[in-house]
Parts: structure tokens; C-alpha cells; sequence
């Protein structure tokens, strides 16, 4: 079974000057042979410090996900230049695509499609020995500091997103996340445990 920790939890809130911060949830899913980093993020220095923290060195990730391709999610792809880039279906090798489909390759990790909040965002789902099924969804839930609601289904369908891409397609992706999840990780704000499963 693996295991998962969140690393750096995600945030958006705007600063000063008309500066906009973001960094999205970037988690941990690791046992004995491997660790993938999930959604690097934008902030270097909390990442850094979180490895440090859990005795990690950047060298011992094998496999960085990206959920779906918003800068905010990725541009710490920089600190780990030689680690290949995976995303719901293609491994990045330099300028080799590797396709696959259903599991992240050499890994139980399950892959699940979960379109609306970008086209092309997929979701991971595992189980854990102390949450049970974790999925880890990122951007088909996210909230401003401060402005998040999980207490009950209809807040969580409702949830407005103002970078949507289809919000049929992110209606499905969140009942299918809601159907399955016992905790869920959404791209900005804390983990929070499925409702209907409290
Ligand atoms: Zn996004």
C-alpha cells in the first residue's frame, strides 16, 4: 500500500501591488520503490523546505505528475531536471512521448480522467492504510484563502471556478470524485474528508 503526505499545501490569494500568489497542493505518494511528487508548484522555497523536513533530497523523486498543464502547477519542474514528466496518459522523456493509460506506469496508482476545470486535468486515486481511498483531484476543487467550503455535497458541486473550461465536464469529474473519494486533495486549500463518507 502507499503511502501519501501533502508536502506544501496549495493556496491563492492576492498580495500587494496587484501581485496574485498561487501554488497548488504538491503531495507525496511514496512506498519502498517509489516516490511521485504530485503538482511541484510555484513556490521553490516552501517545496525545499518540505523536503527537508521529510529527509528527502530532489534527487529521490522518480516520477513528477502534473494533473493538467496551468502554470501554477508546474513551473517547480525546473528544480528536478532530470526527472521524467508524466501526465494522465504520456510520459515526458526529453523529446520522447511514452503513452500508457489506466495506471501510472511501473506503479498501482490509478489514473482517472477528470475534465472541466482544464481539458486536459486528470486526477490520482490510491488507497492508504490510514485514509482509505485518497484522490487526489487538485483543480476540480480549489478555493481562495479563506473561501473554502466542504461541508456538504451541494457546496461542493457548486463551487464556483472562474477558469473552468466546460462546467458540465467539471459537474461529472467532481460526482465521480464524490462517488469514490474517502478523502479528497484539492488543488488549492486543505484536504478534507468526503462528505457524504463523515
Ligand atoms: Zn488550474
Amino acid at each position: 500500500m502507499y503511502k501519501f503526505k501533502v508536502l506544501v499545501e496549495g493556496y491563492a490569494r492576492a498580495g500587494q501591488n496587484g501581485v496574485y500568489h498561487a501554488s497548488p497542493t504538491t503531495s507525496l505518494i511514496y512506498d519502498e520503490q517509489i516516490k511521485v511528487l504530485v503538482d511541484p508548484g510555484t513556490n521553490a522555497e516552501e517545496l525545499k523546505k518540505a523536503f527537508v523536513r521529510e529527509g528527502l533530497k530532489l534527487e529521490d523523486i522518480d516520477i513528477i505528475f502534473l494533473s493538467h498543464y496551468h502554470p501554477d502547477h508546474f513551473l517547480n519542474i525546473r528544480l528536478f531536471p532530470n526527472v521524467d514528466i508524466y501526465d494522465g496518459g504520456i510520459r515526458w522523456h526529453n523529446d520522447e512521448e511514452h503513452f500508457f493509460e489506466g495506471k501510472l506506469p511501473g506503479t498501482d496508482i490509478e489514473i482517472v480522467a477528470t475534465p472541466g476545470h482544464a481539458t486536459e486535468q486528470s486526477s490520482l486515486v490510491i488507497t492508504t492504510e490510514e485514509l482509505g481511498v485518497v484522490f487526489i483531484c487538485q483543480d476540480v476543487f480549489w478555493w481562495e484563502d479563506g473561501n473554502q467550503k466542504n461541508d456538504t455535497v451541494e457546496e461542493l458541486m457548486q463551487n464556483e471556478d472562474p477558469f473552468k473550461a466546460s462546467w458540465e465536464d467539471l459537474q461529472r469529474s467532481r460526482k465521480t470524485v464524490l462517488e469514490r473519494a474517502d478523502w479528497i486533495v484539492p488543488g488549492h486549500g486543505k484536504m478534507f474528508k468526503n462528505p457524504t463518507k463523515r
